[in-house]
């Protein structure tokens, strides 16, 4: 059986000139890859206690569905500015190159219950630590961020520091 890091296709120069693109579409197109990647991701949370899986959209839904399904946990999905319909809770924050803004419903966590966040990369951490944001805006407490790929150059747990950050395929 391949490894993990086998599936994953890497992409020179995508989305701009100088950037290596990790292609998760390459894992999810191949049933051993999809496999491998949720069970490995799901490794991560074996014996650990929380309520609620969160993800962002649209890549975070991919694997945070699947995790939540299998563990028997509420997923509460994190989306782009204007797609959710009750009311929400909202945090602008910085991209490399402008800025995006995500909403979460505020009746998706309750004050003390435990949030796992789950995305398929982390590059600077700008996305992750918005959510975290979002969730202890709402008094939630994030007891774990899991991640298929990190792009460890770009630092993203340094922005995490505190938090229990882990990644399965990590890049340098
Ligand atoms: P960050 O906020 O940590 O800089 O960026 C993380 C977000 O950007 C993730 O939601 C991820 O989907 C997306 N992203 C950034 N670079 C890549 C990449 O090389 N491959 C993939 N699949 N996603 C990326």
């Amino acid at each position: 059986m391949k490894q993990i890091e086998e599936y994953v296709r890497s992409i020179e120069d995508f989305p701009e000139e100088g950037i290596i693109f990790r292609d998760v579409t390459s894992v999810l197109q191949d049933a051993d890859g999809l496999h491998l990647a949720i069970d490995l991701m799901q490794e991560k949370l074996k014996e650990l206690d929380f309520d609620i899986v969160v993800g962002p959209e649209s890549r975070g839904f991919i694997f945070g569905v699947p995790i939540a399904y299998n563990l028997h946990k509420p997923f509460v999905p994190i989306r782009k500015k204007g797609k959710l319909p009750c009311e929400t809770i909202g945090i602008k924050y910085d991209l490399e190159y402008g800025s995006a803004e995500l909403e979460m419903h505020r009746d998706a966590i309750k004050p003390g219950q435990k949030v796992v966040i789950i995305d398929d990369l982390i590059a600077t951490g700008g996305t992750n630590e918005a959510m975290v944001k979002l969730v202890e805006g709402l008094g939630g407490v994030v007891v774990k961020a899991v991640f298929l790929m990190e792009l460890a150059g770009l630092k993203g747990r340094e922005r995490l520091k505190g938090y229990d950050v882990e990644s399965v395929i990590c890049y340098p």
